[in-house]
């Protein structure tokens, strides 16, 4: 059933360079979860390993507006993910704004400083 979910996922055309500058200078984009795989290639932004979940780095209580804004949204593996509300989201997300920031980088060549 995970196998299935993350072909799934992966199976839909990969975001364009185009598409992703047009994200990054419009970061309140809301786009639909396979998007959010896209950009990070169905990578856990933490480990590489492949994800399976879309996690909210400002959780969808604390932004009932705009949650579903591109930045605000990262895959990560189920242990990750496991870990990331274990340690409680606030804690842990100046780490996954980092992990985030370094895989646009990576995949994208785009550099962001917040
Ligand atoms: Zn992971
Ligand atoms: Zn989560």
């Amino acid at each position: 059933m995970k196998e299935y979910m993350i072909s799934r996922k992966l199976n839909v055309p990969p975001v364009s360079k185009e598409r992703m500058e047009y994200l990054i200078n419009n970061p309140n984009t809301e786009v639909e979860e396979n998007e959010i795989f896209n950009i990070y290639r169905g990578k856990c932004i933490v480990c590489r390993k492949p994800s399976i979940v879309v996690h909210e780095l400002i959780p969808r209580s604390l932004l009932p507006n705009s949650w579903r804004r591109w930045i605000n949204r990262v895959i990560l593996c189920n242990a990750c993910h496991h870990d990331a509300h274990a340690h409680g989201t606030i804690v842990e997300r100046d780490f996954l704004v980092l992990c985030r920031n370094q895989r646009l980088g990576e995949y994208w060549n785009i550099w962001l400083t917040q």
